[in-house]
């Protein structure tokens, strides 16, 4: 951007996900910024949902949630800038089906067959077998350099269909 065409100019920004808010933030040193926004809260994926159950509440981020010093670097600086606390995390996974009656976590074999009738059922054994080889084709197309293939055509490349529970 040239700041001599953007003096005295106004800027509009649309959308106040982090994209948006971190733009309007830092164009609005030296801009007059307007942020737009059509939902009725501010941080658009990046959102915390507060709810309560049997009289405890529940503070829950539903978007984004974890970040890396790898992989982030400009959101690192921006936190760091603005001292917003972080915590350190482990990323761990876990589905629970009520209707079904069915639940199990990522990770290890305890987690995956915490419900020991997770062993007797098929489907959840397909399931497995799937996702085994779904890593490791995928790993084979990212060694093809097939950077613009998404996670649902490499589903279909591999017939890979979503398990009936
Ligand atoms: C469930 C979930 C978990 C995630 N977890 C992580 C995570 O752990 N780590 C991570 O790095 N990323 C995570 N992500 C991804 C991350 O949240 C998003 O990449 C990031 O928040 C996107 O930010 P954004 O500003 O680009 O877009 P958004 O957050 O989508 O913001 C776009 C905003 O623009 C508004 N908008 C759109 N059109 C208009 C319009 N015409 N007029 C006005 N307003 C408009 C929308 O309402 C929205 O508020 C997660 C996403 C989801 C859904």
């Amino acid at each position: 951007m040239h700041e001599s065409r953007l003096d005295g100019s106004k800027i509009a920004v649309i959308g106040s996900g982090i994209s948006g808010l971190a733009a309007a933030w830092a164009l609005s040193k030296k801009y007059q910024v307007t942020v737009f926004e059509s939902n009725n809260y501010l941080g658009g994926h990046a959102n915390t949902a507060v709810c309560s159950h049997e009289g405890e509440r529940f503070v829950t981020d539903t978007g984004f949630i974890v970040f890396n010093d790898r992989n982030y670097p400009h959101l690192n600086m921006l936190f760091d800038h603005l001292k917003v606390p972080i915590e350190n995390s482990n990323m761990s996974f876990s589905a629970s089906f009520p209707q079904r009656d069915l639940e199990y976590s990522g990770g290890d074999l305890r987690g995956l067959f915490a419900q020991k009738r997770n062993l007797l059922r098929p489907y959840f054994w397909r399931m497995l077998i799937d996702i085994a080889r779904f890593y490791r084709k995928s790993e084979e197309y990212m060694r093809r350099d097939l950077d613009n293939v998404s996670i649902g055509q490499l589903l279909t490349l591999q017939r890979i269909t979503a398990p009936r529970f």
